[in-house]
């Protein structure tokens, strides 16, 4: 399964809902926080990071490839 099946929004539209904890891109994105090693779904309650600080992946298989561990 290729990961270009799922294309990410735009990095603005996805950094805008994180901020605002938005539902409707839940399993859209997965927000990568570089400083900590997590990755947090957009509806996660934990202090919002610095986009300068995030990275964003598609499948959360993909951020756990990459290293990161899931903040649940
Ligand atoms: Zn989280």
């Amino acid at each position: 399964m290729s990961p270009y099946n799922n294309p990410l929004p735009p990095r603005p539209e996805m950094i805008r809902a994180m901020f605002g904890s938005d539902s409707a891109y839940e399993g859209v994105f997965f927000t990568e926080v570089k400083t900590t090693g997590i990755f947090c779904r957009p509806t996660c309650g934990a202090r919002k990071p610095k986009p300068e600080n995030v990275e964003f992946f598609s499948l959360a298989n993909e951020a756990m490839a990459a290293g990161y561990r899931p903040c649940l």
